[in-house]
């Protein structure tokens, strides 16, 4: 046993823990637990914890359904909302198939093989999120069902302070929370749309945020719920207002040093860090199913609200898709862009995959960056943008897939195995939504026709 899982086992010991919660990814990002009594940790850390991998979505095939988790002491934390004594923890794991390799579909491992590349060339991928989310009333109290059709708990919008708001002792217990469990919260507010909020994670490597992001799902909608009501992170619940984003700044570091800035350069970009965002930009139709995977993603991206719909980048332009804000010199070291497109429920382990896929294979060809959209690229006609060769993202999940399945860059990122279940899996779910027969239908064609 090495000394991080016999820091785990003392822990247990001294704090009461009486369950041990073993997490890990499918590959559609929602979370998967099983509680291990402390008895049986030892044997998880040195062989794993078998499960049945076929009902999992995207795991395994039948026929090779048993499989592995091994916990990661290093994410060991306990579940403040569990109560304190007896006590209940959780550790991340990694997966692999009975004989120890490994799980090709392990979104976990699918990111690590991406950082280790990234790695090899010397750098290491650092982000921050700005998560957003919806507040609903609960159907009724205690139902812990969200109310249908969903009526946000308040009426405020950007920045509003709401006096004896829920959403500020909401936002205040949240983060009091994610505090304890380890993970550093930068700044919240509320956000655009009524009863919508946004919490900002102080940046981290992308494997903790990743992790760190399940963590800040789990613990929101636990909060949410001892509030009385209903947390989401739907990407666009109302059609109306702006949707949930999760707006994502991202940076190279060389050993201590922010690879992506350059004194002197404009915006203090370095050449690096322009090569990474027009790798973004270029392959950004192709990863866009990934960053944004539901049928409900593309009326977010397409619905106005500061979302971005267009492959452009820009300094101050809020419906660009990357930003590149500018630090005063002396904070050079912050230096990031920030990545517009990707909303709150995707999976951030195969979204960070993609992201560093594409900003590495800029490195990697050294590609230009286009210049920059001054505009509203909103405001703009089709021809207007098109002369100026601003491209628009995919309009529907049905076309990101399209774009996708073409892809040699995604396709080597997720590895066979994720990438053929994702497609086959969103596949069904575009066809299923493209079947329906809507009540926009009803309405307007019934009477008429
Ligand atoms: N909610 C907006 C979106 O969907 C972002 C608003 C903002 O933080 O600028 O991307
Ligand atoms: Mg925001
Ligand atoms: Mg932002």
């Amino acid at each position: 046993m090495n000394r991080q899982e016999e820091f785990v086992l003392r822990s247990i010991e001294e704090r009461d823990i009486r369950f041990v919660r073993l997490w890990f990814t499918d590959v559609l990002g929602t979370l998967k637990s099983v509680a291990i009594s402390p008895a049986e940790l030892e044997a998880a850390f040195s062989e794993g914890i078998g499960f049945d991998g076929s009902v999992i979505e995207g795991m395994a095939r039948v026929n090779e359904a048993d499989m592995l988790a091994k916990p990661d002491p290093t994410t060991f934390q306990v579940l403040p909302w569990r109560g304190e004594s007896p006590g209940t923890a959780r550790m991340f794991c990694d997966l692999m198939s009975t004989d120890g390799v490994p799980s090709l579909a392990d979104p976990r491992h699918v990111l690590h093989r991406q950082l280790t590349k990234a790695a090899d060339l010397g750098f290491t991928f650092y982000v921050h999120p700005e998560i957003e989310f919806f507040l609903f009333e609960q159907s009724a109290p205690d139902s812990r069902r969200v109310s249908n059709p969903p009526r946000p708990v308040d009426e405020g919008g950007y920045f509003d302070h709401l006096p004896q708001g829920t959403a500020h002792d909401f936002r205040r217990a949240a983060i009091t929370m994610l505090e304890s469990m380890g993970i550093s919260v930068e700044f919240s507010h509320h956000e655009g749309a009524p009863g919508q909020n946004e919490i900002d994670l102080r940046y981290a490597d992308a494997m903790s945020m990743a992790d760190n992001i399940m963590t800040f799902r789990t613990v929101v909608k636990e909060v949410a719920l001892e509030h009385g009501v209903y947390a989401s992170f739907m990407p666009k619940p109302l059609a109306d207002h702006p949707g949930s984003g999760m707006h994502t700044h991202v940076s190279l570091f060389e050993g201590d040093n922010n690879a992506f800035y350059e004194a002197g350069a404009r915006y203090q970009l370095s050449r690096l860090g322009r090569q990474f965002v027009a790798g973004l930009m270029r392959h950004a139709p192709e990863i866009t199913a990934v960053t944004n995977q539901w049928v409900n993603s593309y009326k977010r991206l397409w619905g106005g609200g500061e979302a971005p719909a267009y492959v452009c980048w820009g300094h101050a332009n809020r419906s660009a898709m990357v930003r590149v804000p500018m630090y005063k010199p002396t904070k050079g070291q912050a230096t990031r862009v920030e990545i517009r497109t990707i909303d709150t429920a995707c999976n951030p382990y195969l979204t960070y995959s993609v992201l560093l896929a594409a900003g590495l294979k800029g490195i990697e060809e050294g590609y230009e960056l286009p210049e920059e959209a001054e505009d509203d690229v909103w405001a703009l006609t089709d021809a207007e943008r098109a002369a100026l060769g601003i491209a628009p993202l995919p309009r529907s999940l049905g076309r990101a897939l399209e774009v996708m399945e073409r892809s040699d860059l995604v396709a080597e990122a997720l590895g066979e195995h994720v990438f053929d279940y994702f497609l086959r899996n969103k596949r069904e779910e575009w066809e299923a939504y493209r079947a329906q027969v809507t009540p926009y239908e009803l309405e307007r064609l019934l009477p008429r026709l």
